[in-house]
This record gives C-alpha cells, sequence and structure tokens, in this order.
C-alpha cells in the first residue's frame, strides 16, 4: 500500500513569458495552495521543445522570464519548489516505460492533442512528430515522478490529466501498486479568452496581456481588443457579452457594482468603447504594478533567480530517484540493486 500524499505537481513550458490567462487561470491558486500543501512546479522546457524544438535559444531564454513571472506573483521559493525538467533524467526514463502502455489510437483522440496539432501546421504541416504526439505521456512521467496527487491546471489540461490517471491505472494493474493517481483541480477561471477572442489566451497563440507587459503595451492591446462589431457610434446599443473589453472588466474589476453599470451603459449605448477601454487600462495597471515591482526586484538579481532554480532543482532530483528506485522494483529492472 501507498502511504497517503498530498503533493501539488504543476507547471509551465518555457515558449513565453506568463500572461492574464496563467494569473487567473492557475497562478493565483498556486499562491493561496503553496503553503497548504507541498508544491512543485515545474519549467517544461523538455515538452516545450515538442513544438520548438528548431527554436531551443527560445525556450533558454524563456525559462529565465517564467521563473521570474513565478516569483512575482507570489510563488515563495521556500515553499514551493520550482525545478527544471530537463535536469531530471528520469522522466525521460519513465516516458519510456509507459509508452508501451498507451496506444497510438488513444493519442490521436487525445482532444487536447487534436487542437494543438490543428494550431500548429506551420510547424508540423500534414505529419505531426512522434514527439509532440507523445507529450501527453511525457506529462504523465513529469507528474507521477513526483507523486503529484494535485494538479491544479486549466481547462486545456484535463484530458492531458485523464489519460495520465490512465497510465497510472494501466501501470499498477500491471507492475503492482506503485504510482499515485493524480487529480486534476480548475479553479473558477478554467479558461481565459484572449484578447482576439479565441476561447484560449495563450502564450503561443499572439492573443494575450502579459504579467511583465509595459503601460504602453497594456494599452495598445487593450485598445484593440475584440469588442461588439455591432457597434460603430458611440450611442449604438452595445452587447458585452461578445466584447472582450467587457469580459475583462469582470476579471479586473474590484468592485462588482462598477462592472455591473458599465454592461447596463453600454447595452444602453451611454457609456462609449473609448471610456470602457481607458477604465479597464487603469484597472489591469493597477493589478499588474505589485507584481512588476517585484518582477523588477528579480530582473535585477538574475543571480538569486538561478540559485532559486538550481536548489529547487536538486531537491527536485532527490524525490525523482526515490520514485524511479519503487518503479524500477515494481518493473523488475532493480538489477545490481
Ligand atoms: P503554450 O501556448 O505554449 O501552450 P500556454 O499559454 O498554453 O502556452 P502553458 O505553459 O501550456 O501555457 O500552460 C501552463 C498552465 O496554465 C496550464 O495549467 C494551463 O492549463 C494554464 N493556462 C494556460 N492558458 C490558460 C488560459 N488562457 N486560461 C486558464 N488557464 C490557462
Ligand atoms: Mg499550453
Amino acid at each position: 500500500m501507498l502511504e497517503k500524499r498530498d503533493r501539488i505537481l504543476t507547471g509551465d513550458r518555457p515558449t513565453g513569458k506568463l500572461h492574464i490567462g496563467h494569473y487567473f487561470g492557475s497562478l493565483q491558486n498556486r499562491v493561496k495552495l503553496q503553503g497548504k500543501y507541498e508544491t512543485f512546479i515545474e519549467v517544461a522546457d523538455v515538452q516545450a521543445l515538442t513544438d520548438n524544438f528548431n527554436h531551443p535559444e527560445k525556450v533558454k531564454k524563456n525559462v529565465n522570464e517564467i521563473v521570474m513571472d513565478e516569483l512575482a506573483v507570489g510563488i515563495d521559493p521556500n515553499k514551493a519548489t520550482i525545478f527544471l525538467q530537463s535536469m531530471i533524467p528520469e522522466i525521460a526514463e519513465l516516458t519510456v516505460f509507459y509508452s508501451n502502455l498507451v496506444t497510438i489510437a488513444r493519442l490521436e483522440r487525445n482532444p487536447t492533442v487534436k487542437t494543438e496539432i490543428a494550431q500548429k501546421r506551420e510547424i508540423f504541416g500534414e505529419s505531426v512528430t512522434y514527439g509532440f504526439l507523445g507529450y501527453p505521456v511525457s506529462q504523465a512521467a513529469d507528474i507521477t515522478v513526483f507523486d503529484g496527487t494535485i494538479v491544479p491546471v486549466g481547462e486545456d489540461q484535463l484530458p492531458l490529466i485523464e489519460q495520465c490517471r490512465e497510465i497510472v491505472r494501466k501501470f499498477n494493474s500491471i507492475y503492482g501498486e506503485t504510482l499515485y493517481l493524480p487529480k486534476a483541480v480548475v479553479g473558477d477561471n478554467k479558461r481565459i479568452k484572449g484578447l482576439d477572442g479565441n476561447e484560449k489566451m495563450g502564450k503561443s497563440l499572439g492573443n494575450a496581456i502579459y504579467l511583465s507587459d509595459s503601460d504602453e503595451e497594456i494599452a495598445r492591446k487593450v485598445m484593440s481588443a475584440v469588442t461588439d462589431p455591432g457597434r460603430i457610434k458611440k450611442d449604438d446599443l452595445g452587447n458585452p457579452d461578445i466584447c472582450m473589453v467587457s469580459y475583462y472588466h469582470k476579471l479586473f474589476g474590484k468592485d462588482p457594482k462598477e462592472i455591473e453599470e458599465i454592461e447596463k451603459e453600454c447595452r444602453e449605448g451611454k457609456r462609449g468603447c473609448v471610456a470602457c477601454k481607458k477604465q479597464l487600462i487603469k484597472n489591469i495597471i493597477e493589478v499588474l504594478e505589485p507584481i512588476r515591482e517585484r518582477r523588477r526586484y528579480y530582473e535585477e538579481r538574475p543571480e538569486e533567480v538561478k540559485e532559486i532554480l538550481m536548489e529547487g532543482t536538486k531537491h527536485a532530483q532527490k524525490i525523482a530517484k526515490e520514485t524511479m528506485k519503487r518503479v524500477k522494483e515494481a518493473m523488475k529492472l532493480d538489477y545490481f540493486a
């Protein structure tokens, strides 16, 4: 019997800086939970390479950016372990073992993989790589090598966690009770939409407001956000339900009355889009400024950031080795032990 364990495993791909979708979708949750459960945050550089294999410099550069973003939102390295995926060889090893437990047809049916392949036609053309198709297997290794049982994620990740659970069940049924069964945890903001109205704000989709954007960048992006296309003149009656500005007001507005008022005035054609956007810019800056300030602290101290990642990785390596010992015993691969 495995002893009971409550451990958080979550992560980000270093494909770009973190954005407000991450903030409302997962980072706030991480900050809240980090004191409650043992927490591991993976900077998934190997996974980032699956669709950026020809841009290693981009992945490398963004490792640092992601760590600074994490620290800026309030991840405390004394409470949470931030580590680098490529420094944990056990993940690659486990991926190989798990790949026997997954069929190609099942991977091709995974809804997240399907959507992402469709979005990445310019990278893969008509035929996707073995590495990308198999990334859910490697993600199952990420989670299970740390005995992650609680996995706070956005909605897009749910099919991947489901696939991980299938792998765990299959592994345990063949080799005996060895792996912990993870559970996905999604917050209220499970999927933040993009500036372009896309169902998902994503680093790789070019529709994001980044946590580190300057006042000018925020203003430029909000000014060009998708609004009700039927509203041309200020006194046209608007439909906030199809307006991204109204959508973000709900996330950033502190006062529910103000949010209600904004919607009402829009519907009645009393508040113009420009005034509405200016108010949103102000609200976003107010929320992001303390985050940007903490980020500046770390930007000026690259050695401190490196140290945090190195220490976190060392701790993670120790845990991964322990799990691997258990896995190899179960699989009868414990030669010379
Ligand atoms: P990429 O486009 O490179 O995949 P991404 O923006 O999807 O980048 P990830 O690093 O893949 O970011 O995801 C990190 C975590 O953030 C995951 O748990 C994911 O579900 C969550 N997440 C990403 N985008 C959003 C969003 N728009 N709303 C809510 N959660 C999100
Ligand atoms: Mg993603």
